[in-house]
C-alpha cells in the first residue's frame, strides 16, 4: 500500500476497517518529515515521543470502537496554534520555550475526531511576512526549486503539504497567509468566512483579520479538514452561531449555471503573464463546465494594502503588549530594573519585521493621529466591504489570481519591506472584508513554479467556493500538488 497516495477519507477508512494501522501511517509521515527537515526547514518542533503516544491511545480507542472523521490522520498545526504541552513559539525568540497548558478549540476539534496532532510548521515570526524569512528559526524552502520561498507567512505549513511531510495542516490566515503560499507552492489552502472557525487558541496578530484555515491536497480532503475544525465557540466573542454544514458530504461537481465574476481590477500590470495565461485557460476550463462569466469591478481595491498595513499592525501593537518577560516566553537577564527588563525583553525577542510593525501600529494609535490614520482606514474598510457586497449581488464566486507572481527567490524582497507588502495585493481584502475564500493549483509557470487561483465566496458560502474547486479539479483531471508525487 502506497501510503503516502491516501486521501484523508481513504487513511481513516483503511484504519476503521483495521487493514492498515494508526501507527503505519503516522510512522510513514514522522520519517518524511525528519528525511526531509534539513531540505524543506518546514517545521519548528516534531515532538515524537507525543506524537507516538496519541498514536498508542487511539489504537486503544479503535478497540473499543471509536468512530471519527479523521481517524488516524496526522495533521501538521501552524506554531501559532497553542497545542497542550508541545511547544508553540510563534517563530520568536520571544516564546521560545512556551508551552501551552491547553489546546486552541480547532486542535480539540480535530482530537476529537481522532486525527494525530502532528508536528508544529514554521512561519513568519508571529505571522507577519509573505515568504517565511522573518523566522526565528531560519527560512522554509519551496520544494519545487530550493532557492526559492514558499510564500508565508504559513510557509511551512504549505510546505508540508508540498513536500509530503504531512497529508494536510492547518495555517492562519490575516492578509493572505493561507492562500498565497499555498498558492506559491502549489497546494489547495483556504480562508473561511470571518468568524466561521474558533480563534480560540489562536497567538493574535490582528485580530480583526484573523482567520484559521486548513492547507490540503484536494477539494475533498479540505472540506473535511474544514468541516471538523469550523462551528460556534462560547470562548471565541466572534465566534458566529449558525449552522455548521457537512461540507465533504455537500460537494457537487455540477456547477452549470454558475455566475463567476472576474474583476478588472485583478488583472493590472505587474502580475506575470503566465499566471494571466494560466488563468485565463482555468475561465475558459469553467465555460465549458457551463458556468457563466462576468467582467465585475471591485473599485476600492487599490486602497486594500494601506487600510491593512493601518489596521493589522494598530491591532499587532496592542495584542503584541503582553510580551514583556513577566509572565511567559524569553525574559533578558542583566537588567537594573523593571523598565529596562521590559525594553530589553523586546528587544532581544522581538524581530525586526515584529519591531517594525508595532511602530506602525502604535503611531497611528497615538492621539491626534488616530482620526487621520486608524479612523479612516477603518471607513475605507468599509467600502471594500460594500464592494464585495454589491459583487455577490450579481455573481456567485470571484476568481482571479492569488498571488501577482510566482514564488521569489529567498532574498530577493527581504529588504524591501513594500515589495515583500505588495505580494499580497490580490488576498488582503478578503480578509478586510471578512469573506471566505481559498486558493487551488492552476498550472506551472515556464520555470516550472506553480501558479494559484483564488476563488472568492459571499459571508458563509465555502460550499460554493469549494463545489468550484471540485468541478475544476475533475476537469483537469486531479492536482499536481508536490514534485514528488509520482517517485
Ligand atoms: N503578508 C501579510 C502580512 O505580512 C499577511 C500575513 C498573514 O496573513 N498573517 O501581514
Amino acid at each position: 500500500m502506497d501510503i503516502k497516495k491516501l486521501t484523508l477519507e481513504e487513511i481513516r477508512n483503511l484504519i476503521e476497517s483495521r487493514v492498515i494501522k494508526v501507527r503505519d501511517v503516522t510512522e510513514f509521515y514522522l520519517k518524511r518529515a525528519k528525511e526531509l527537515q534539513e531540505k524543506t526547514n518546514a517545521f519548528i518542533t516534531l515532538d515524537e515521543e507525543n506524537i507516538l503516544n496519541q498514536v498508542e491511545n487511539l489504537e486503544k480507542e479503535l478497540e473499543r470502537g471509536f468512530k471519527g472523521k479523521l481517524t488516524g490522520v496526522p495533521i501538521a498545526i501552524k506554531d501559532n496554534i497553542c497545542t497542550k504541552n508541545i511547544r508553540t513559539t510563534c517563530a520568536s525568540k520571544i516564546l521560545y520555550n512556551f508551552i501551552p497548558p491547553y489546546d486552541a478549540t480547532v486542535v480539540e476539534r480535530l482530537k476529537k475526531e481522532g486525527a494525530i496532532i502532528f508536528g508544529k510548521t514554521n512561519m513568519d515570526e508571529f505571522a507577519m511576512g509573505s515568504s517565511n524569512e522573518t523566522s526565528y528559526f531560519g527560512p522554509v524552502k519551496n520544494p519545487w526549486d530550493w532557492d526559492r520561498i514558499p510564500g508565508g507567512s504559513s510557509g511551512g505549513s504549505a510546505v508540508a503539504i508540498s513536500a509530503i511531510q504531512a497529508p494536510a495542516s492547518l495555517g492562519s490566515d490575516t492578509g493572505g497567509s493561507i492562500r498565497q503560499p499555498a498558492s506559491l507552492c502549489g497546494v489547495i489552502g483556504m480562508k473561511p468566512t470571518y468568524g466561521r472557525v474558533s480563534r480560540y487558541g489562536l497567538i493574535a496578530f490582528g485580530s480583526s483579520l484573523d482567520q484559521i484555515g486548513p492547507f490540503a491536497r484536494t477539494t475533498k480532503d479540505c472540506a473535511l479538514v474544514l468541516e471538523v475544525i469550523s462551528g460556534y465557540d462560547p470562548k471565541d466573542s466572534t465566534s458566529i452561531n449558525r449552522e455548521n454544514p457537512e461540507y465533504s458530504k455537500g460537494l457537487s461537481k455540477d456547477i452549470r449555471g454558475l455566475k463567476i465574476g472576474v474583476p478588472k481590477e485583478y488583472f493590472i500590470d505587474g502580475v506575470e503573464e503566465d499566471i494571466v495565461v494560466n488563468i485565463q485557460k482555468a475561465i475558459d476550463t469553467f465555460k465549458n463546465l457551463g458556468a457563466e462569466i462576468y467582467e465585475i469591478s471591485l473599485p476600492h481595491t487599490k486602497y486594500g494594502i494601506a487600510v491593512y498595513y493601518l489596521i493589522a499592525t494598530a491591532e499587532a501593537s496592542s495584542n503584541l503588549a503582553r510580551y514583556d518577560g513577566v509572565k511567559y516566553g524569553y525574559r533578558a537577564q542583566n537588567v537594573k530594573d523593571l523598565k529596562q527588563m521590559y525594553i530589553k525583553t523586546k528587544k532581544e525577542g522581538f524581530g525586526e519585521e515584529v519591531k517594525r510593525r508595532i511602530m506602525l501600529g502604535t503611531f497611528s494609535l497615538a492621539s491626534g493621529y488616530y482620526d487621520a490614520y486608524y479612523k479612516k482606514a477603518s471607513k475605507v474598510r468599509t467600502l471594500i466591504k460594500q464592494d464585495f457586497m454589491s459583487a455577490f449581488e450579481k455573481v456567485d464566486v470571484i476568481l482571479c489570481p492569488t498571488s501577482p507572481t510566482t514564488a521569489f527567490k529567498i532574498g530577493e524582497k527581504s529588504n524591501d519591506p513594500i515589495q515583500m507588502y505588495l505580494s499580497d495585493i490580490f488576498t488582503i481584502n478578503v480578509n478586510l472584508a471578512g469573506v471566505p475564500a481559498m486558493s487551488i493549483p492552476c498550472g506551472f509557470d515556464r520555470k516550472g513554479l506553480p501558479i494559484g487561483m483564488q476563488i472568492m465566496g459571499n459571508y458563509f458560502e465555502e460550499q460554493k467556493i469549494l463545489n468550484t474547486s471540485y468541478a475544476y479539479e475533475s476537469a483537469v483531471g486531479g492536482f499536481k500538488f508536490s514534485p514528488f508525487q509520482e517517485e
